[in-house]
């Protein structure tokens, strides 16, 4: 049996036509024509004004705070069950990150506990939508809206979703994506900062690039970082971007098909098809072992390894990672859905290459493991 990775990318059929041009012209670094056609294109897609492409979707968090000047003893709200990248970002700057837990069911911030951590020292909601259905983003504007906070989204998971029929990436004041290898759009490394403000994404212009003045080049008024992404990555994703709509059919399709394949597994919790706001996507299909079982995920991802399946763990909630707690944060935090979803949740192969046969073997492979 061919092994099937957790994640093999689908790579457009494009991309290495663009490559070449890059090669042929002499055009690899940043400054290379792709890059603008790039920024242009992704901020088309998810409605917004201005895009600023950076190396990767870590690197456009961190912009992202810096652009609006969180920093030292300003309070973050954001999941507890999410990335590592969102709450470095949030600490790097000094800042404070607060935690919500999660939804049982979509795996998002639960919008309702958010309100409750609001404090004066609060200064944005970090909102990350998670592995394929969006964060219910109205009631969270609203807040903002009444609170005066900034809304960040972080959308790294979502290129394409939609909530509500807007898409994803074009609610925050700042919003982030990433494109890494595993999303639906990637350029190997790569991320894109968005904003409708002119001002915030001229600083982030400036931010992911030394902050060279353009009047006097080196002398410099603030702390950027070199962030910046090489024609040779923007050309992999105009290419990528021309097959999105058919990546995202296929991702549905994908998690569909599963979703039909493992529903008589008992106590199994797929991943939700839809809520009120959104069609699910499926970045990763994740599943979560109910109580009931007696199995941990460590031991079926090792059975599933056996017969050469890649699989991965959820997400470790925030408030348990250690580096935090030595830092002194998070020291009474409870979630107790994060913490669950943290123990009893793996996900399965998703990437956008699978095939039918390989969902079908996946499949046969967790029912024997789970018999
Ligand atoms: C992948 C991801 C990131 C980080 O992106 P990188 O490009 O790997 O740095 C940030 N946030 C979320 C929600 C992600 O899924």
């Amino acid at each position: 049996m061919k092994p099937i990775p957790v994640n093999e990318p689908y790579l457009a059929r494009n991309a290495s036509k663009y490559l070449q041009e890059c090669i042929d012209t002499g055009w690899i670094s940043s400054e290379g024509p792709f890059v603008q056609q790039f920024e242009t294109q992704f901020a088309t897609l998810v409605n917004r004004k201005y895009g600023v492409a950076v190396c990767n979707g870590s690197a456009a968090l961190e912009v992202a705070i810096a652009a609006l000047k969180i920093g030292s003893g300003d309070e973050v709200i954001l999941p507890t069950f999410t990335i590592i990248s969102c709450a470095t970002a949030i600490v790097r700057a000094g800042a404070i990150p607060v935690v919500v837990d999660s939804d049982p069911h979509t795996w998002n911030m639960d919008v309702a506990q958010i309100e409750t951590k609001i404090t004066p020292r609060t200064k944005a909601i970090m909102v990350v939508h998670i592995y394929g259905l969006p964060v219910d983003v109205v009631p969270i504007i609203k807040l903002a809206d009444q609170y005066g906070l900034a809304i960040i989204e972080d959308a790294a998971e979502m290129h394409g979703q939609t909530y509500r029929g807007r898409p994803c990436g074009s609610f925050g004041d700042i919003s982030t994506f990433s494109f890494y290898a595993n999303k639906h759009i990637t350029t190997g490394e790569g991320g894109m900062v968005l904003t409708d403000d002119e001002e915030l994404a001229e600083r982030c212009r400036s931010l992911r690039n030394l902050c060279f003045q353009p009047q006097q080049r080196f002398i410099h008024e603030e702390l950027g970082w070199n962030f910046r992404m090489t024609n040779l990555q923007a050309a992999v994703g105009v290419a990528q971007l021309e097959e999105l709509p058919a990546c995202l059919i296929r991702k549905r399709k994908i998690g569909q098909y599963y979703n039909e394949l493992l529903a008589n597994i008992s106590g199994l919790q797929q991943p939700m098809p839809r809520t009120d706001y959104a069609e699910n996507i499926y970045w990763v299909y994740g599943v979560v072992l109910c109580n009931e079982r007696s199995e941990t995920p460590a031991e079926v991802m090792k059975q599933l390894a056996a017969r050469k399946i890649g699989a991965r763990p959820f997400f470790w909630p925030m408030h348990e990672q250690p580096v935090f707690r030595k830092m002194g944060l998070f020291a009474k935090e409870s979630c107790p859905v994060a913490e669950k979803l943290a123990r009893r949740g793996f996900y399965l192969p998703s990437g956008a290459a699978l095939t039918d046969d390989a969902i079908e073997q996946v499949a046969t492979a967790l029912k024997e493991v789970l018999a």
